[in-house]
């Protein structure tokens, strides 16, 4: 589909600087997991919305990637913790046979719709370089590498107008997943669709799963992007496939850097300064908080412009690992 749409997307962020996307609360999964207070708030309203022409913000959501009390991201790191400490006693390793670089297969679905189609294989290949690049430590000097490299396992396309506009686990996303799905939660599987936006001016560019869940509801783990977002697609400022790269991030147990705003901990990252709400455009140099350190408003897992968000830090890589080793190895 060719979307002429300028990519603004809605975000509203409470004090905490936690990120609520209110206008589609409605539509999110029965999954999700801890009670979310603005799930059941009929009177949230975006505290900051952004038009379109002027900044973007990107309007995506994680079933677990909101409201967590401290107590609950407490549980999650306990929780990690010990899964860790099992799995390293069993032996198990986050290195690939190489010992060097752990490669993740892709299964990469192309949604159709009635009258356009999805990305080809090509440009499919071209995220998954995209994808590479960033995990490799090759988009910026201070990228830190992780040793996940990812090859495209296998390649489907499927032609569904429901399919291709759902959006954020709502019914036709989860029967899509659950026929689509392939492998299991080493596996990566990555959708490729035009998700309907609960408003007009407003661009869903994706969502992802959580490790933690990976188990529970295996046939929905996965990652969906907005095709568009795919390089020199047409969701300008959006377009150079670092959405993915950004729900990557979360399929492999990152929080936004912003998740719990300044509180100590914020998002479980030692090395990612807190910042009270997300970047929205590439405000470098910003301080939002009074902790040590500039906000990380060039972090992949910020809300920043694709051509200004080019690292992930060696405590994200770090936690990433150890989530690997926790819910994902083969
Ligand atoms: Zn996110």
């Amino acid at each position: 589909m060719r979307n002429s749409r300028r990519a603004s997307r809605v975000v509203t962020f409470a004090a905490a600087g936690v990120v609520l996307a209110c206008t589609v609360l409605t539509a999110t999964t029965s999954s999700a997991a801890p009670s979310s207070g603005a799930a059941a708030d009929p009177h949230c309203r975006p505290a900051h919305v952004h038009d379109a022409g002027s900044v973007s913000a990107r309007l995506e959501r994680v079933p677990d990637q909101k409201q967590y009390s401290l107590r609950q991201l407490r549980r999650i790191d306990r929780r990690l913790d010990r899964a860790v400490a099992q799995a390293r006693s069993s032996g198990a390793s986050s290195r690939g046979r190489s010992g060097l670089v752990l490669r993740i297969p892709v299964h990469a679905h192309v949604i159709d719709g009635d009258h356009a189609n999805g990305p080809s294989l090509r440009a499919v290949r071209g995220q998954i370089d995209v994808l590479n690049a960033a995990f490799g430590g090759g988009q910026s000097r201070v990228n830190a590498s992780t040793h996940f490299r990812f090859y495209l396992a296998s390649f489907d396309r499927s032609r569904n107008q429901r399919w291709y506009t759902a959006s954020l686990f709502d019914a036709s996303d989860k029967q899509l997943r659950r026929r689509l799905h392939e492998g299991g939660p080493e596996a990566l599987n990555l959708y490729f669709s035009a998700p309907h936006s609960p408003r007009a001016d407003s661009v869903v560019l994706g969502w992802s799963t959580v490790p933690w869940r990976a188990e529970r509801q295996p046939r929905l783990d996965g990652v969906t992007v907005h095709q568009e977002s795919l390089r020199g697609g047409d969701l300008r400022r959006y377009n150079r496939g670092d959405t993915t790269v950004h729900e990557v991030g979360h399929w492999l147990g990152l929080f936004h850097t912003f998740e719990g705003g300044c509180s100590a901990g914020n998002d479980r990252v030692d090395d990612t300064a807190a910042e009270a709400q997300p970047s929205l455009t590439c405000e470098v140099g910003r301080d939002t908080c009074d902790a040590d350190g500039l906000d990380p408003v060039r972090n992949f897992m910020n809300y920043s412009f694709d051509s200004c968000m080019n690292m992930f830090t060696p405590g994200q890589v770090s936690r990433m690992t150890d989530n690997w080793l926790a819910y994902r190895p083969p």
